[in-house]
C-alpha cells in the first residue's frame, strides 16, 4: 500500500490521547509485513522490532498515534454535552465544528454548537468563546436519552473531517500530527526490506504524546536505544500572516531537521548523521531552531544515561486545527533520509 493509502486509514482514525488503540490497530497490521516482532508495552505503545546483528546500535524511531481532540467531560439534563480538551487547542477553533462522538457502541456525530450570534449582545460578539462555554449537540432530547445512545463521561471526541487529495501531492485530512509521521515510519520499515544494515530497528508508535511525551518515556526505557530519531511534524511558516522569525519552514520543500526546540537541542552527532547523509543522497532538508513545541526525542534523549536524538518533521499547514495540509513528497523524503542515516550508523553510537 501506498504512503497516501496508509496515512487515509491513520488519519480517519479515532486516536484522543490516551485513546489510541484503534490507530494501534492499524499500525499494528500495516507494520508487521515489514517487522521481525511486534510488542505492546504496558502503556500501550506499539514497538515493531526490525533485528540485526547482536552487538550493533539500536536505533529507535518514534512517531506518536495519539491527537488532540476532546473527552465528554459532562452530560446536561438537556441531552448537550460539555468537554474537557485533550492537548493544545485553541478555542477560537472549536465554534461550529462537526465532531464525532467515539462511545462504546460506536461513533456519534455531532456539532459543537454555541449560543447564536443573532441573540448576543455587542461585547459577546467581539470576544472569544472558550470551550468551556461550548457544548457538543448530538440531537439527543435529553440526560436519558443522552445514556441510551451510549454516551459516557469520558469519551474520546475527534473532528470529523475526512482524508482527501487536493492535489496530485497535497492532502488534507485530520491529525496529521502525527499519523504522517507513522506513515512515514511505515515507509521507512518498508524501504528497509531493500537495504542493508546491522543495526537493530525498533520502530515506535508512541501514546499521549499531545499530554507531555509521555509513552515514549516508557518505551525509550524498555528499549534503551543508541540513537533516537522520531517523526514528527513541524509548522510551515508559508502562509499569510507568518514571519520569517517565526518559522522558515515551508510545505513541500522537504524534511525539517530541528536544532533546536523547547525540549531538545539536537544531539551534535545525531545532526551531524542528517546533514551528511542529506547532503550525500541529495535530498532537500530546511533547518529550524528555537522551536516552541517539542517532540518525543525530547524525552528519548534524556533515557537513562541520555540517548543522543534528533527529530525529523513533515512541515505542516494548520496543525493543532480540525484540519491540516501537507506535501507526501516530504514524507516521502523522509523516509528515504532515515533510511539512509539507518544505514550510516556506525558502532561508535
Ligand atoms: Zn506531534
Amino acid at each position: 500500500m501506498s504512503l497516501s493509502e496508509n496515512l487515509e486509514k491513520l488519519s480517519n482514525a479515532c486516536g484522543v490521547a490516551g485513546r489510541e488503540e484503534e490507530v494501534r490497530n492499524i499500525m499494528i497490521k500495516l507494520m508487521k509485513p515489514h517487522a521481525d516482532q511486534i510488542i505492546v508495552d504496558k502503556l500501550e505503545n506499539v514497538i515493531a522490532i526490525k533485528k540485526g546483528k547482536k552487538d550493533a546500535p539500536k536505533v529507535m524511531l518514534a512517531a506518536h498515534m495519539d491527537e488532540i481532540g476532546l473527552m465528554v467531560k459532562t452530560i446536561n439534563k438537556e441531552g448537550f454535552l460539555q468537554f474537557a480538551k485533550m492537548g493544545g487547542i485553541d478555542d477560537r477553533i472549536l465554534i461550529a465544528q462537526k465532531v464525532i462522538v467515539n462511545t462504546a457502541n460506536g461513533p456519534l456525530q455531532g456539532i459543537i454548537g454555541s449560543k447564536p450570534p443573532h441573540i448576543q449582545k455587542e461585547e459577546e460578539r467581539k470576544k472569544i468563546v472558550a470551550y468551556d462555554e461550548l457544548f457538543i449537540d448530538i440531537g439527543a432530547e435529553n440526560k436519558e436519552d443522552a445514556a441510551k445512545m451510549g454516551i459516557k463521561v469520558g469519551d474520546p471526541v475527534t473532528f470529523d473531517t475526512k482524508y482527501a487529495k487536493v492535489t496530485e501531492d497535497t492532502v488534507i485530512g485530520k491529525a496529521f500530527d502525527d499519523r504522517i509521521g507513522c506513515a512515514t515510519m511505515i515507509e521507512t520499515l518498508k524501504l528497509m526490506e531493500k537495504t542493508k544494515t546491522d543495526c537493530t530497528i525498533y520502530a515506535v508508535g508512541t501514546v499521549q504524546e499531545e499530554l507531555g511525551l509521555r509513552g515514549a518515556a516508557t518505551a525509550a526505557f524498555g528499549v534503551d536505544p543508541d540513537i533516537g530519531i522520531a517523526l514528527d511534524v513541524t509548522i510551515a511558516g508559508d502562509v499569510p500572516g507568518v514571519r520569517e522569525f517565526d518559522t522558515t519552514v515551508k510545505m513541500g520543500k522537504g524534511p525539517a531537521l530541528t536544532v533546536s526546540d523547547s525540549g531538545l537541542i539536537t544531539h551534535p552527532k545525531v545532526l551531524r548523521l542528517l546533514l551528511d547523509t542529506a547532503e550525500e543522497e541529495k535530498i532537500a532538508i530546511q533547518l529550524e531552531t528555537g522551536l516552541m513545541g517539542s517532540t518525543d526525542a525530547a524525552r528519548i534523549s534524556l533515557t537513562r544515561q541520555g540517548v543522543p536524538s534528533g527529530t525529523i518533521s513533515i512541515g505542516t499547514r494548520y496543525i493543532h486545527s480540525p484540519v491540516g495540509m501537507l506535501s507526501l513528497k516530504d514524507a516521502e523524503e523522509s523516509a528515504k533520509l532515515t533510511v539512509a542515516a539507518i544505514r550510516k550508523i556506525q558502532k561508535s553510537f
